[in-house]
């Protein structure tokens, strides 16, 4: 099964438009008519619509870093599923642990805005992983297969063609500790079981799941490497052109 991998850069709350835009412009330039990854940015909400211009007729996808699950109304601060495809996404972050820890996201919240994505024609990149206190204490597997389940509830077999899940261990993100290929391959591993058992062995063998967690040139190499590896979601590393375009373009072992 060939899966066509998938790099993300998931800027957070970094660059300005116009330093959003001087970045894809950069970025494109160095990729050129790359096509062997897919390859998707992930810029502020205020930055988007400028960013999805600038990358009009090239390959490069855009992703909004979360959005709400209503269509319009009194939700102050929120952005909807359909202003976000209006503006130019094809994929929208859902449950980063970053939105998880600050801002009271939970496995039902994130499953309503998987829904709402899907229902109006974003493919969700749906977030999920441990932390460390939840490894050590040897919870890693129930605790991702529990957020797999509530994240996915409800949902059509179809729809599991259209998402990708990020594992990004909590204990990895932004502290440049990454989890051993090993490691992350077993949780992979696991996920695509759970989504097998939940939805079907076929709708399992399409998704692609992406590692998070201080993904950088000189590891992605060794994570892509892992045969359930499908990509990455990349944080720090995706700020600078060339460490980016490294990952994009990492080397097959
Ligand atoms: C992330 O935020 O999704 C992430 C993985 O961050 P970093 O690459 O900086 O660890």
């Amino acid at each position: 099964m060939m899966r066509t991998p998938i790099m993300a850069g998931n800027w957070k709350m970094h660059k300005t438009a116009r330093e959003a835009v001087e970045f894809v412009t950069r970025l494109q330039k160095e990729l050129g008519d790359w096509e062997e990854t897919e390859v998707v940015v992930a810029p502020p909400f205020v930055a988007l619509a400028p960013v999805a211009e600038r990358l009009q007729g090239t390959k490069i996808a855009l992703a909004a870093q979360d959005c709400f699950w209503e269509e319009q109304g009194a939700y102050t601060g929120e952005v909807s599923p359909p202003m976000v495809r209006d503006v130019g996404c094809r994929y929208v972050i859902i449950g980063h642990s970053e939105r998880r820890a600050y801002f009271g996201e939970t496995n039902e919240t994130v499953n309503k805005k998987v829904k709402a994505a899907l229902a109006h024609g974003l493919h969700p990149i749906i977030c999920v992983g441990e932390s460390l206190e939840q490894r050590e204490r040897g919870d890693t597997f129930t605790f991702v297969g529990r957020q797999v389940k509530e994240c996915l509830q409800g949902l059509e077999e179809a729809a599991i063609q259209k998402m990708v899940i990020a594992y990004e261990p909590i204990w990895a993100i932004g502290t440049g500790k990454t989890a051993t290929p090993e490691q992350a391959q077993e949780v992979h591993t696991f996920i695509r079981g759970v989504v097998a058992e939940t939805f079907s062995p076929q709708g399992a063998e399409v998704l692609r799941i992406q590692y998070g967690g201080s993904v950088k040139p000189d590891n992605v190499d060794e994570l892509m490497a892992q045969p359930d590896i499908d990509g990455a979601l990349v944080g720090g590393a995706s700020l600078v052109v060339e460490s980016f375009a490294r990952i994009v373009r990492f080397e097959r072992r």
